[in-house]
C-alpha cells in the first residue's frame, strides 16, 4: 500500500517524521484530507490537530499555525509550535486556557486583546484535546 512521508517542524526543530497512510491537517478554509500521490499545494494552517492515520491507529500532534506544502509523495507541515500528545504539559495548558477565559470576559472593549486572548484559548484547547484531556 503506498503511503506519504510526513514531517513536522517548528522553529525549534523537528517534531515528526514518519511514513502513514493519510494525514489530514486543519487548513483556513477548512479539514483537508491528504492521501498518496495528491496533488502539490501550499496552504495556510490555523489552531488544530494534525492527524496521522498508519493502519488502524491515528496519531494527534497539536499545530498552533503555519503553513503545510503537499507534493505527490511527502507531506511538510512547518508550524509555528507543535507537540505530540506525550509533549504536552496539561498544567500550563490548563493556566493558558484560565488566563485567555478570563482575559476575554473581562476585556470585550478591546478588539485586539479579545483576539489574541481567543487565539491562546484555541491554541490552550487544542493542546487539552490532542493530549486527551
Ligand atoms: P503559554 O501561554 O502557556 O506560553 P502559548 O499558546 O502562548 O502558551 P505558544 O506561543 O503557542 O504558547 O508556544 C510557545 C512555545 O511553548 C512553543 O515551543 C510551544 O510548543 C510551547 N508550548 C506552549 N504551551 C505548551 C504546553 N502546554 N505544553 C508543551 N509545550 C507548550
Amino acid at each position: 500500500m503506498p503511503t506519504v512521508q510526513v514531517s513536522v517542524v517548528t522553529p525549534d526543530g523537528k517534531v515528526y517524521d514518519g511514513d502513514v497512510d493519510m494525514v489530514s491537517v486543519r487548513t483556513v478554509e477548512g479539514e483537508l484530507g491528504i492521501l498518496p500521490k495528491h496533488i502539490p499545494l501550499v496552504a495556510p494552517l490555523t489552531v488544530g490537530a494534525v492527524r496521522l492515520k498508519k493502519g488502524s491507529t491515528v496519531e494527534k500532534v497539536a499545530v498552533s499555525g503555519g503553513f503545510v506544502e503537499v507534493r505527490p509523495d511527502q507531506v511538510t507541515i512547518l508550524a509555528e509550535a507543535a507537540e505530540l500528545p506525550t509533549g504536552i504539559d496539561v498544567d500550563r495548558a490548563l493556566q493558558a486556557k484560565e488566563r485567555a477565559q478570563k482575559r476575554i470576559e473581562s476585556n470585550r472593549q478591546d478588539e485586539i486583546d479579545f483576539k489574541r486572548a481567543e487565539l491562546a484559548l484555541r491554541r490552550a484547547s487544542n493542546r487539552l484535546d490532542v493530549a486527551g484531556k
